[in-house]
């Protein structure tokens, strides 16, 4: 592994310079940017240098009530109610242009504020501004049915948007959640109000702007920047929100599904894993590696469906175990900025002292860091990447989201082994397996309790998929064939000739 240096040049678009100097603190309500009603503010930082990069309005319950009210307006009176879904698809599609042609200097706010790589923070755009077409195209389908009915009855069902929704998202990749929520719920005919995590804010606020640009109504698309425990928390209890979208940790999850019951609003929760990647004795291990690398080092290890326990046959882990240290070595870590770099820092001083005690405890628990188990001598949130070898399955590096780049090896024994120690976890987002043997393939992907089943493969994701937690990694899919489900409800209509 190499990095250590602080890198002498930083560049910056000088576009992307100029926006940032022009920011204040703002939030979206009602096609127009307002200070939050308190004046509070807070910084967001840039994980490479520990320096400010932006000040960030902090939204409480008076913004919150606003921006709901907003929603509540455009939803119920506005020109919204009246859009045929073809106006709301040409209005996504306006949208996904303008990120498109903004694309790059949007992935450098991204890589600026949240540590992401550019090439990735790029991917992860272009995937929102795909999901905006494939929702745009979706927003005449939905549709409700006619239902067998007595003779002198017509029964029909109608399936309407749910009302105002709003989504609080995560910080690994902002815009690209940012817009999963808000496309579907748009395309259905609801309104929104988006809370982006602390501290990544600043993407969402370009965003925004480009949201006035395509020419939403007013009110149709809120943004108030602020904490969880304020800002999120007043939109989980408000009354006239009918939906909570949410992606984050397990432990906020619980939290939102018990507040949420005081108005029984409607939730969709995309939580954490501790994702297994399963590799027979004969995978191709020349696919293999490299993926199960990626697996827990992309994105610094942010991901909500790394692939953080890798279960290798006992008769190949040492020789697995070799050929994954070998391909960790190779990552580049240092500023994400920087073309050479292959990973970023992690988000924030919270989350580089989280991991570093993971490290600390798992070398506490008796296991071995074959690589990496320590942090960079330079300023800025960066971490070596870690594989723990001699792992068990319950000491807590095996059994707790780490949500940094590090990942345990357990050695099974045959394929029941195998997957009865991949159920082994409250979690069930994903599960990767890896072998050339047809059956085994389809038997694990069925026995495995995950969401996402990768065969010979790692991370693959597509909005055309549902995207979803078994167990405590999540309630609801995301996208997939029925993606409307989660932004609409149904309506019995009976009609007597
Ligand atoms: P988090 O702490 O749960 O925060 C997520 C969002 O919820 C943030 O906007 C946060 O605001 C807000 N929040 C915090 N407390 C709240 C409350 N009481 N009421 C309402 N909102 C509240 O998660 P994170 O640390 O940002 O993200 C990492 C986690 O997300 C990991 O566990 C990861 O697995 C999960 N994740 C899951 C998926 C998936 O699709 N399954 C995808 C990505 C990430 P603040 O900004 O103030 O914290
Ligand atoms: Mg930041």
């Amino acid at each position: 592994m190499t990095g250590g240096e602080a890198p002498a040049i930083r560049t910056r678009g000088p576009k992307v310079q100029a926006w940032l100097a022009a920011l204040e603190p703002r939030l979206l309500i009602r096609n127009e940017w307002v200070p939050p009603a308190s004046g509070d503010t807070f910084d967001s930082i840039d994980p490479t240098t520990e320096e400010r990069l932006a000040v960030i309005a902090s939204g409480q319950a008076d913004d919150v009530d606003a921006a709901v009210r907003a929603a509540r307006g455009a939803f119920e009176e506005g020109p919204w109610p009246t859009f045929s879904p073809s106006d709301r698809a040409r209005l996504l599609r306006r949208f996904a242009d303008l990120i498109d042609a903004e694309l790059d200097d949007l992935a450098e706010l991204e890589t600026l504020d949240g540590g992401i790589l550019l090439p990735v923070a790029k991917g992860l755009i272009a995937g929102a501004v795909d999901a905006l077409h494939h929702f745009a195209g979706a927003a005449a389908l939905v549709s409700g049915e006619t239902v067998p009915s007595d003779p002198t009855y017509f029964n029909y069902t109608l399936r309407e948007p749910l009302g105002v929704c709003a989504a609080i998202i995560p910080w690994n990749a902002p815009v690209d959640t940012a817009v999963k929520k808000l496309a579907p719920a748009l395309a259905a005919g609801n309104t929104c109000v988006l809370k982006p995590a602390e501290q990544t804010s600043v993407s969402a606020l370009r965003l925004g702007e480009l949201a006035l640009e395509a020419g939403f109504p007013a009110g149709v698309l809120n943004i108030v920047t602020g904490f969880g425990s304020t800002a999120g928390a007043a939109l989980v209890d408000h009354r006239d929100v009918d939906k909570i979208g949410f992606t984050g940790s397990t432990a906020v999850g619980k939290r939102i599904l018990a507040a949420s019951a005081a108005t029984l609003k409607r939730v969709t929760l995309e939580l954490g894993g501790k994702s297994p990647n399963i590799v027979f004795r004969d995978a191709d291990l020349a696919q293999a590696v490299p993926a199960a690398m990626r697996g827990y080092s992309a994105l610094s290890g942010q991901v909500c469906c790394a692939g953080t326990r890798i279960f290798v046959q006992q008769d190949i882990k040492d020789e697995f175990v070799d050929a994954l240290v070998h391909c960790s070595n190779e990552i580049t870590v240092g500023d994400p900025l920087d073309g050479a770099t292959t990973m970023g820092p992690v988000v924030s001083e919270q989350q580089f002292q989280r991991v570093r005690s993971y490290m600390d405890i798992g070398v506490a628990e008796g296991a071995v860091a074959r690589t990496g188990g320590a942090v960079l001598d330079r300023p800025g949130y960066f971490l070596q990447p870690t594989v723990f070898d001699d792992v068990r399955g319950d000491m807590r590096i095996a059994r707790e989201e780490i949500f940094g780049p590090v990942v345990s090896v357990i050695p099974f024994s045959d394929e029941h082994d195998a997957v009865l120690q991949a159920n082994d976890t409250d979690y069930g987002l994903a599960a990767a397996v890896w072998t050339s043997d047809v059956s085994r393939a389809h038997t694990v992907a069925r026995r495995v309790k995950a969401g996402t089943v990768w065969i010979n493969n790692i991370m693959k994701t597509s909005v055309t998929m549902p995207f979803g937690g078994y167990k405590q990694s999540g309630i609801g899919r995301e996208g997939g064939p029925h993606w409307y489900e989660q932004y609409t409800q149904e309506k019995a209509v009976y009609l007597k000739y």
